[in-house]
């Protein structure tokens, strides 16, 4: 079966929409780049913060008393959407999390008759410390690191980041020179209420801030491992890298100093407690562990399918 299928839902006018890919209708969770393919929509159903930081430009925005959207935790604007149709509703989880972040207050488990859920950490090796536990770690790593040299994070631009600068603000006291694309997406934070400090690393600001030992953030997508000794020269110090991701939590990473299990998703047990919570009548599953998280709710006496 493939998300595709599934996940092109009629809704009570009759038409269908399409969860997370680009159709005449179609709803997006949230920003991230993976669950916004293509930027021009004809007819949107999303919340403002996932329109203004997904970028789309659209022709309509569909409000409708048969689709509800919850909130879904992971990051600024991502939202559950609830379909209601005649004899029951249809959910979509998107990307969530239970926990609450630092920029964001978790899911909602919504009842549904059918669910079709995210499985991205659905496996049983993947249980993430609590997001407070993560913050006093952090805090003492960023302590100890910049006693000798530079610290730079490598994380997604959207969403990782501005937890991080959060975490940095409210916890350790610092304001971290970010990347000019995390700058970017940072702003529009702000702009949602979010009171996020930063200095964008193309300003005057930022040449100050290099002078003395800092804290920066880059998009992972920048990160190489021989970064490491360019930077060094360039700053006359150690430059140490952090990495910020729920793979860290079995993949234990030797080209970062640090390396935290620190994730916006569910994780194992989240995903099991969603579905015991939702109790749907049939579940699908799609993402990565899909036929693995499928398998342990059949167990658990769920019709429940993966999807490809
Ligand atoms: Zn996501």
């Amino acid at each position: 079966m493939q998300f595709k299928d599934v996940a092109r839902v009629e809704i009570a006018d009759g038409r269908t929409i399409c969860l997370d890919f680009n159709g005449d209708l179609s709803y997006i969770s949230h920003a991230h780049s993976d669950h916004v393919v293509g930027k021009k929509r004809n007819e949107v159903v999303a919340s403002d913060p996932t329109i203004h930081l997904s970028g789309i430009s659209y022709n309509s925005k569909l409000v409708h008393d048969h689709l509800k959207l919850h909130p879904a935790g992971h990051m600024l604007g991502a939202t559950q959407v609830e379909i209601k149709r005649d004899g029951g509703n249809f959910v979509y989880t998107g990307d969530f999390s239970l926990a609450d972040g630092f920029t964001y207050k978790g899911a909602n488990i919504v009842e549904a008759d059918e669910l079709l859920i995210e499985s991205t950490y659905g496996s049983p090796d993947y249980h993430f410390p609590k997001k407070d536990d993560l913050a006093q770690i952090l805090k003492k790593e960023v302590q100890s690191r910049l006693q000798y040299g530079n610290l730079i994070f490598a994380v997604y631009a959207t969403g990782k980041s501005q937890e991080l600068i959060k975490i940095l603000n409210e916890h350790c006291g610092i304001t971290p020179v970010v990347s000019p694309d995390v700058a970017k997406v940072s702003e529009i934070y702000t702009k949602h209420g979010q009171n996020l400090s930063f200095i964008n690393s193309h300003s005057d600001e930022a040449t100050e801030a290099f002078k003395g030992n800092f804290v920066g953030i880059i998009p992972k997508s920048q990160f190489r491992p021989e970064l490491r000794m360019r930077l060094t020269q360039h700053y006359h110090r150690p430059c140490y890298f952090g990495s910020l991701s729920g793979w860290n939590a079995k993949f234990p990473s030797d080209v970062y100093d640090i390396a935290l299990p620190m994730s916006d998703h569910a994780d194992f047990n989240d995903l099991v407690e969603y579905v015991d919570h939702s109790d749907p009548k049939k579940v699908y599953v799609f993402g990565a562990f899909a036929e693995g998280l499928s398998n342990v709710l059949k167990l658990r006496g769920y019709q429940s399918y993966a999807v490809g």
